[in-house]
C-alpha cells in the first residue's frame, strides 16, 4: 500500500507559522515531505522559520503577509505561485485572542478578533481557490477552536468564540461548493495548547490554568503537535472522502 501520508512534491503554504501552533505545522508538514511557504505578520520569525525548514532539506519560501487585510493576502498568494509554483495545501491558522467582557469590548477589539480569525480564514481560501478549482486538487485546512463548539470558562471571550464557530461554518460552505470539483476543505479545532497565546493568558490570569487543567479529562494542556498531526491528516490523501469535517483535538475538554 503507497503511503497516504505522504505529501513529498506538495507545496503546503501556513498562515501565522513564524511561531506557535503554525510553526510546528510547517515543521510537520515539512517533515512529510512538503515544501512549505510561510504568510506571516512578522517578517523576522518568518525567514527564522522559512531557514528552519530549508535545514530539513525542503524548499522553503517566507512572505510578509497581514491576513486581516484581503490584499495582503492576495498578494501573499501571488506571490507564493510566482516562487514556488503552485499550491496544494493551505492552512489558515494565523488567530488571535481577547479576553473582555462582553459588555466592555472596544469595536476595534471586536473588530480585530473577527477580521483576522474569520474573515482572514475566509480572503486565504478565496485567494487559492482559483488556483485549487483550475488544477481540480487542494486541500485547505483552517484551525477554528473548541470554542467555535462551546463557551470557555472562566475567560469571556466573546467576539474569539464567534469567530471560530464562523470558521466551522465557513469551512462546510466551502467544503459543499468545492467537493465536487477536487478541492476539499476542513477544520482542525484545538482544546488548550501550550504556545504564546495561552502562556500570555495564564501569567496575567493566574487562576485560569487550574480550571482548565480540572475541565480537560486528560488534565493538562495539549502540544502544538498534537495539533499539527491532525492537521497532516486532513492534508494527506488519507483524507481523501473527509470534508467539511471539523476534528477537535482537545484532551477530552468537549466530551464532558
Ligand atoms: P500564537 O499567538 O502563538 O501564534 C499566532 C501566530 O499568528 C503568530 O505567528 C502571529 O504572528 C500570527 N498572526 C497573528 N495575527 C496575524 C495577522 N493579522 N496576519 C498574519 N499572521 C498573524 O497562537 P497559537 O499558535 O496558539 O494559535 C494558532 C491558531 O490556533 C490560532 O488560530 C488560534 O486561535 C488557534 N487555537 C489556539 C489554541 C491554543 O490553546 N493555543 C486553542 C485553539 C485554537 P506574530 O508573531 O507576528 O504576532
Amino acid at each position: 500500500m503507497s503511503n497516504l501520508f505522504d505529501l513529498t512534491g506538495r507545496t503546503a503554504l501556513i498562515t501565522g507559522a513564524g511561531r506557535g501552533i503554525g510553526r510546528e505545522i510547517a515543521r510537520t508538514l515539512a517533515a512529510a515531505g512538503a515544501d512549505i511557504a510561510i504568510a506571516e505578520l512578522d517578517p523576522s520569525t518568518a525567514s527564522d522559520a522559512a531557514e528552519e525548514i530549508r535545514g530539513m532539506g525542503r524548499q522553503a519560501f517566507s512572505v510578509e503577509c497581514n491576513v486581516r487585510e484581503a490584499g495582503s493576502v492576495n498578494n501573499a498568494v501571488a506571490s507564493v505561485l510566482e516562487h514556488m509554483g503552485k499550491i496544494d495545501i493551505l492552512v489558515n491558522n494565523a488567530g488571535i485572542a481577547r479576553w473582555t467582557k462582553a459588555e466592555e469590548t472596544s469595536d476595534s477589539d471586536w473588530l480585530d478578533v473577527i477580521d483576522i480569525n474569520l474573515n482572514g480564514t475566509f480572503w486565504g481560501c478565496r485567494a487559492v481557490a482559483p488556483h485549487m478549482l483550475a488544477r481540480g486538487s487542494g486541500s485547505i485546512v483552517n484551525i477554528a477552536s473548541m470554542s467555535g463548539s462551546i463557551v470557555n470558562k472562566p475567560q469571556p471571550q466573546s467576539a474569539y468564540n464567534v469567530s471560530k464557530a464562523g470558521v466551522i461554518m465557513l469551512t462546510k460552505s466551502l467544503a459543499a461548493e468545492w467537493a465536487g470539483r477536487g478541492v476539499r476543505v476542513n477544520s482542525v479545532s484545538p482544546g488548550y495548547i501550550a504556545t504564546e497565546m495561552t502562556r500570555k493568558a495564564v501569567t496575567t490570569y493566574t487562576d485560569w490554568a487550574a480550571i482548565w487543567h480540572d475541565m480537560t479529562p486528560v488534565g493538562h494542556m495539549g502540544e502544538p503537535a498534537d495539533v499539527a498531526h491532525a492537521v497532516w491528516y486532513l492534508a494527506s490523501d488519507a483524507a481523501k472522502f473527509a470534508m467539511g469535517t471539523d476534528l477537535i483535538v482537545d484532551g477530552g475538554y468537549t466530551a464532558w
